[in-house]
């Protein structure tokens, strides 16, 4: 077996008992970016040269005795999470050369604990868009079908954990984009509760939805990570002071006594056969394993899309105003005057999804539309939220898909983003709800790509979802699963 291939639980058995040290396992990584990357295309920088720096100091305080759980691990970073030292571009033209004079508080704290940094990877252009198509740099492929899209706008994250080319990443989730890739990828992937992980440092696109969350190649490296990642931080105002619980403390209670909610919104038109076949089957692994099962009602799901890109369009238009070639990244050189400086260095330095987004967003703040655009979208998702808090009265968590489709072929939507919107439908209302929302894989279609199941739950309440897809995975047999590349 090559180390690469080791969850980070496993690893970390092995780094502690001495069988293998960071630097094996670290080059044992690179060694396999460099096999893989040019069919997988997840990474944009790989930063080969501090990761082996990295892996030496771990295995330093290893020899030393008892380490941090995520010490000499390496993992790979989206890139829109600062990285003192290291390029960050979000996918975009516009910050191709931007180089953060600090890291951002979750890579602060990887690193405080010895984790390993491999590199920054592929994303959708400020992470807006759902197959990672809109980065400039590289476009992962599904490790599972290359030609299919690995989903996004976390793509090269959950590609770059299923091709076994690090043992975890970081991502973010706006709107779907840890959920969406990792089941489109067959891997883990955790959108925390809205504040449970701070964003200092998380480059904005929709301030009020943004989260950054672990994907794993399973459950245990999920807990493991969120244990090393949360927390309450003076520098992220949203961050909240709450307990963090020893998330892996919860996995291996059952499911006996909890309420799964089946929310029937969720199983309507549109939703692909075999993806209703693989839910269907999660939720009879879970009343084997001892979960009771009801339905429940989240009414107001048609209307989440429309508000999903009222409000993240308007945020994001607002966030992206700071790009104006002054500060940051491009600059067009050949404008006259100053106005024609910011005009020529937007135009020019974003991709058309993000000047689309900006469009809408502006359209949707400006004087005389903002009471009936923004305001009543910001209206219409307290009556989201509602439904979810009405649901949690009579069930624990909830499973449903987590995509209606299985991975498309790439350029499959490319002249229409309306389609691409709409697959949203399942994953943003946890971000308008602010509540936590977890992908774990269920099984796979016939073209042999990954399904997965989703769980959401009520705010603070990661060990419920956590311990359901444990009870998933044991039941599935799909953690840790590697497409032949
Ligand atoms: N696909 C959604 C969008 O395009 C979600 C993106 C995200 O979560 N970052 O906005």
């Amino acid at each position: 077996m090559n180390s690469y291939e080791l969850t980070i639980s496993q690893a970390r058995t092995a780094l502690d008992n001495k069988e293998l040290s960071s630097r094996e396992l670290t080059s044992s990584c690179l060694e396999r970016i460099r096999s893989v990357d040019d069919t997988v295309h997840s990474f944009i920088s790989v930063t080969e040269k501090e990761a082996l720096q990295q892996a030496d100091a771990a295995d330093r305080e290893i020899a030393q005795g008892t380490v941090a759980q995520l010490c000499g691990i390496p993992f790979s970073l989206k890139d829109l999470l600062c990285t003192r030292g290291v390029t960050t571009t979000c996918g975009s033209k516009i910050l191709e050369n931007f180089v953060p004079p600090y890291d951002a508080t979750v890579v602060e704290k990887l690193k405080e604990q010895g984790a390993v940094i491999l590199g920054k990877v592929a994303m959708d252009e400020f992470a807006m868009g759902s197959t990672s198509e809109t980065c400039v740099f590289t476009i992962p492929e599904n490790p599972w079908n290359p030609g299919f899209v690995a989903g996004g706008s976390s793509g090269g994250s959950a590609a770059s954990v299923a091709a076994m080319e690090c043992l975890g990443s970081l991502g973010s989730d706006t709107g779907g984009s840890i959920r969406q890739p990792a089941s489109l990828c067959g891997v883990v992937g955790l959108k925390p509760t809205y504040g449970r992980v701070s964003r200092y440092g998380l480059v904005a696109f929709a301030s009020s939805l943004d989260q950054i969350g672990p994907l794993t190649r399973d459950v245990t490296d999920s807990a493991m990570v969120m244990n090393g990642i949360s927390g309450y931080d003076k520098r992220d105002s949203t961050s909240v002071k709450q307990d963090i619980p020893d998330f892996t403390n919860a996995l291996s209670e059952g499911m006996k006594g909890l309420r799964v909610g089946i929310p029937r919104e969720y199983f309507g038109a549109g939703l692909d056969g075999e993806v209703a076949g693989v839910v269907e089957r999660a939720i009879q692994l879970l009343r084997d394993a001892g979960a009771e099962t009801v339905e429940v009602s989240l009414p107001h799901t048609e209307y989440c899309v429309a508000v999903y890109y009222l409000i993240a369009s308007a945020e994001a238009s607002s966030n992206l105003a700071r790009y104006d070639g002054v500060v940051y990244g491009y600059r067009d050189q050949n404008a006259e005057s100053l106005i024609d400086m910011y005009r020529e260095t937007r135009s020019n330095g974003f991709g058309d999804e993000v000047k689309r987004r900006i469009l809408i967003g502006t359209y949707a703040l400006s004087s005389g539309y903002y009471d009936a655009y923004y305001k009543k979208a910001s209206q219409v998702r307290t009556l989201i939220l509602n439904d979810f808090q009405k649901a949690y009265e009579s069930c624990d968590l909830i499973i449903s898909p987590v995509t209606p489709t299985p991975a498309w072929r790439r350029g499959a939507h490319a002249d229409d983003p309306l389609a691409l919107y709409l697959s949203d439908i399942l994953t943003i209302s946890a971000n308008l709800a602010g509540i936590p929302g977890l992908s774990v894989p269920g099984g796979f279609s016939s073209d042999g790509l990954p399904i997965g199941i989703q769980l959401q739950g009520p705010h603070f309440q990661e060990e419920v979802l956590l311990k359901a897809a444990y009870n998933l995975e044991l039941g599935t047999e799909l953690g840790n699963r590697c497409p032949e590349i």
